[in-house]
């Protein structure tokens, strides 16, 4: 099996960029300001422990799933 490592390092550098972006619209919508989902452009809502068991920050669509740990 081949790995192409170039490739593999684009991967890495994706997954800690969207890393970033995810904490900067988590830090935005805790402070609740109004973030819509780059996907289908809706507001993302923040659901925490008290409104149910999936917690996270999702659109209406589902497009953007994040989930939480409030543990
Ligand atoms: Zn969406």
């Amino acid at each position: 099996m081949n790995i192409d490592l170039k490739q593999f390092a684009n991967l890495q550098k994706a997954s800690k960029d969207s890393f970033f972006e995810q904490k900067k619209l988590l830090k935005q919508v805790m402070l609740g300001k109004t973030v819509l989902c780059s996907q289908c452009q809706q507001a993302l809502t923040l659901y925490t422990p008290e409104q149910g068991e999936l917690t996270g920050i999702r659109c209406a669509k589902g497009c953007t799933d994040i989930a939480l740990d409030f543990a």
